[in-house]
């Protein structure tokens, strides 16, 4: 693969990476964090404080395989031209006030002007600062084996799973062979349940998934499993940067890599789905009856608390904060693989896609192929198959049904290269913004025991009327993905901090958005996801920001670490109501979301959704959409178990049609 970065290029970002995560002296690290000497072996302890992500193997050369596999070219083009900037004098001048070049001026003023950019009023130099402080982080905790022994990350070996349904895939070729009544594009929730449904009443099904399928012949680690397992290696960003998009693309998709959490739609959202968009089944025992029936599929039972949940509800006692268990699709026995669900559970103790409707489907008689859909293809406005693309090459596949289950990104992208007039497509993104909030305790937090995600705090749901506001649940604490989004504050507090992950409990507050964004196409076809989040929805999140550290303090935490841009860590002593108001009134620098939905919203009016209440996309016959992308708008809780009852719906209404043979012209007339 070529290289993205010249030699110069990545010189001024190992200036910048070291500068993030600096050599320090041992004496220096401990006062930082204290405790570190007795917990971990002092050579451990000395080399730790000594690297830099420069002199980590892996680092330079994964900067330019993941950047060049996962950014847009114009991205990495930026990227280039803030580089070539930096090194220049006069570049260097407009960007730092001074002539002298980035890399050659001491640690000490490379800090001073990151942490300028960092709180900077130009969004330009924060934006500089947000993606080389953030790539550097990562890149350093993707590959240092020393910061995981600091951290005391060591995995147990997870046992297999006993039972694993052994998989076949089709070639491209054979695909366009068969004769099919149907094919699903992506295999994720939506599309797996899709799957299993048709299957099972006896039509002839092949589902199309871009991402890979791993057998579960070894244990994934995280960086491994972030770079194989999840849309762009977890680089896809919002168009403004400012929310990170999380995102499965594997076999099974996101039921492979998520946190097991199975909740299901609330009520003030299914009512307001039925008012607001004409869908009485949200309201109906009909949905009840779908979510009970998916989640009987994959065996929803009573969570066992780890550490980090029993601390969680705990806070929520003794601030008197309305709590709940979190039911979890373990197949009627919980299962504590260490955070090991995220990278796709090779216990087999989550039962999503892989372990449950896929594997249900192939045993009806589904078929599977790896391609990469690029659209629909159309006699006239009926569908008659797609077209994929794979090693290079496009193929057709012809089908009289196609059922879109891409997930909330992709699904519009797909429809939109497709050219089906219906200007709803894509119009509303809900994300879900999320952010972490740390608190560093004396005593071992044990964050990477047990299930992730098994309580949730709901007392700051109702901030806006309608139900919109935050819930407050744990986070993964996988060293990758927790400790890159902990806020960088200068180089030693930052590495004091990372050897405190053992002493962290990582709470997430996770917001149900009011306002949403559009998904368009980039310049190459690619979805381009345009979302900022709103003052409303980025104000809940900072009273639920507040809510989730008034607990941290309840449970005697020394410091409270949030993500609001230039707001300090509040240390045991500090004054609590003016961190508090400064938090309540701060945005966050980013955000997170791991849930999009709604981008290709059902409606029984076509002027305000892309789909009819059957999940049949408007202006076409032929297609549907069953994925989080035909939800209403944001579900407030976890989507999975909503994205699916609703795709088991769509899916029950397809088969219906295909039975009675009535389907043909669907959706047709009614643009
Ligand atoms: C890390 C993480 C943790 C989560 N934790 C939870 C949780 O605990 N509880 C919960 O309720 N929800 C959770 N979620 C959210 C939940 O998993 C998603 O909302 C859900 O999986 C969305 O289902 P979907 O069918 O819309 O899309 P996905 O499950 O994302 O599936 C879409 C699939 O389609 C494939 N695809 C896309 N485009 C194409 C194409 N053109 N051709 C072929 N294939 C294509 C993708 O590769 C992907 O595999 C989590 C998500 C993530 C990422």
């Amino acid at each position: 693969m070529p290289k993205a970065f010249t030699r110069d290029e990545v010189r001024t970002m190992m200036a910048v990476f070291d500068t993030v995560i600096p050599s320090m002296s041992v004496e220096e690290l401990l006062k930082r964090a204290p405790g570190l000497a007795e917990e971990v072996d002092i050579d451990v302890v000395a080399d730790y404080a000594a690297e830099v992500p420069s002199k980590v193997p892996g680092v330079r050369e994964e900067l330019q395989s993941l950047l060049a596999a996962h950014l847009a070219p114009e991205k990495i083009a930026e990227l280039k031209t803030v580089l070539g900037l930096m090194r220049g004098y006069f570049g260097s001048l407009a960007l730092t006030g001074s002539f002298t070049p980035f890399e050659s001026q001491p640690i000490a003023v490379r800090e001073k002007q990151l942490l300028s950019w960092k709180t900077s009023v130009i969004p330009t130099y924060r934006k500089i600062y947000d993606s080389l402080v953030k790539l550097g982080i990562a890149l350093y905790l993707r590959n240092s084996a020393t910061v995981r022994k600091v951290m005391r990350y060591d995995p147990k070996p997870v046992p297999l799973a006993e039972s694993y349904f052994g998989f076949e895939f089709l070639t491209v070729s054979q695909a366009a062979e068969g004769r099919w009544d149907a094919i699903i594009v992506g295999s994720g929730s939506g599309g797996g349940v899709a799957a299993k449904a048709m299957a099972e009443a006896g039509m002839r099904v092949l589902v199309i998934e871009k991402g890979a399928h791993y057998d579960h012949s070894q244990t994934y680690d995280e960086p491994w499993a972030l770079e194989h397992m999840y849309e762009c290696g977890v680089l896809r960003a919002t168009e403004d940067g400012s929310v990170g998009l999380v995102a499965g693309s594997v076999f099974g998709g996101g039921s492979t890599v998520n946190w097991a959490a199975s909740l299901q739609a609330p009520a003030a959202v299914r009512e307001g789905w039925a008012k607001e968009f004409g869908l009485p089944y949200f309201a109906s025992p009909q949905f009840q009856a779908d979510m009970d029936y998916v989640c009987a599929v994959m065996g929803v039972c009573a969570p066992t608390h780890n550490v980090q949940n029993q601390m969680l509800l705990e806070g929520a006692r003794r601030m008197g904060y309305t709590r709940a268990d979190v039911p979890q699709n373990a197949g009627g026995a919980p299962h504590g693989c260490g955070h090991n669900c995220a990278n796709g559970c090779v216990s087999g103790g989550k039962k999503g896609g892989v372990h449950a409707w896929l594997a249900d489907a192939a045993r009806a008689g589904a078929r599977f192929v790896r391609a990469n859909v690029r659209r629909i293809d159309f006699a006239g406005r009926a569908a008659v198959g797609v077209t994929v693309l794979h090693d290079g090459r496009e193929t057709s596949l012809p089908a009289p049904r196609v059922i879109v289950a891409g997930g909330s990104i992709h699904s519009p992208a797909l429809l939109l290269r497709s050219r089906v007039r219906n200007p709803r497509i894509g119009a509303s993104i809900y994300l879900h913004p999320t952010n972490y909030v740390y608190g560093v305790f004396k005593e071992d937090t044990h964050p990477t025991e047990g299930q992730i995600l098994t309580s949730v705090v709901s007392e700051f749901a109702n901030l806006t009327p309608g139900g919109y506001g935050p819930r407050i649940e744990t986070g993964i604490m996988q060293p990758v993905v927790s400790m890159s989004l902990l806020p960088w504050a200068g180089g030693a507090e930052h590495k004091g901090r990372l050897a405190r992950h053992s002493h962290m409990l990582g709470l997430i507050v996770i917001t149900r958005d009011k306002d949403c964004g559009r998904v368009k196409l980039d310049a190459h076809g690619e979805p381009a996801v345009h979302y900022s989040v709103s003052a409303t929805d980025a104000g809940n999140i900072q009273t639920g920001t507040v809510g989730a550290a008034a607990m941290l303090r309840a449970l005697g935490a020394q410091e409270i670490i949030v993500c609001g841009r230039g707001v300090p860590s509040w240390k045991d002593g500090d004054d609590w109501d003016t961190w508090t108001e400064l938090v309540r009134t701060t945005r966050p620098a980013s955000y997170g979301s791991a849930h999009q939905m709604a981008s290709n919203r059902m409606s029984a009016r076509p002027a305000d959704g892309a789909c009819d209440p059957d999940g049949a996309l408007y202006g076409v016959s032929g297609v549907w959409v069953a994925d989080a992308s035909v939800l209403p708008t944001s579900s407030g809780v976890n989507p999975m178990v909503t994205s699916m009852a609703v795709a088991h719906k769509v899916a029950r209404g397809v088969v219906e049609g295909w039975q009675a043979g009535t389907e043909g012209a669907r959706g047709s007339a009614k643009l």
